[in-house]
């Protein structure tokens, strides 16, 4: 499997909740921009394409889609091509909220061999986001073992 590199660096990896609601693929085509992603940062956080040797093109000024970047590259898997969207200027890697974004954050939009697909469906972004949640989710494990170990004691002390 290809690995990625996740396009906000040292970004959350997730994706924007806005109003309670997750910003994924199905958010964006029940309001007919879909398939895509929105992944949050900050005004002028630094983009990384995903993969670092991708041929890319920035595009000029979009009404819906603002300052954005265009990139291809060729995986495991066959041809990929991307869209970020929303970038802070033209010709600039960093997140802005230019055309209809109403806060600042990146849209993704990904192509394999032609073909719109959902970018959160894809092995290749899912280990990415996944490889940031294993380290929590053990954290959180030993705490609640420990936790555990406490009350045992506690438990044991207390019927002496
Ligand atoms: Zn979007």
């Amino acid at each position: 499997m290809d690995q990625w590199q996740w396009p906000v660096a040292d970004g959350t990896r997730s994706l924007s909740v806005v109003g309670g609601q997750t910003q994924d693929s199905l958010a964006h085509l029940q309001r007919g921009s879909g398939p895509a992603v929105d992944l949050p940062g900050y005004d002028g956080q630094r983009l990384q394409l995903l993969v670092p040797d991708a041929a890319f093109s920035f595009g000029l000024y979009d009404p819906e889609c603002g300052y954005k970047v265009d990139f291809t590259w060729l995986g495991e898997r066959g041809r990929w091509d991307a869209r970020y969207c929303h970038l802070s200027t033209y010709a600039t890697l960093m997140v802005g909220q230019t055309g209809t974004a109403q806060g600042p954050h990146v849209h993704l939009a990904l192509w394999l061999n032609g073909e719109r697909v959902w970018p959160e469906e894809q092995l290749e972004f899912r280990a990415l986001m996944e490889s940031q949640l294993k380290p929590v989710f053990s954290q959180q494990s030993t705490q609640l073992a420990l936790i555990g170990v406490g009350i045992i004691f506690g438990l044991l002390l207390l019927r002496r």
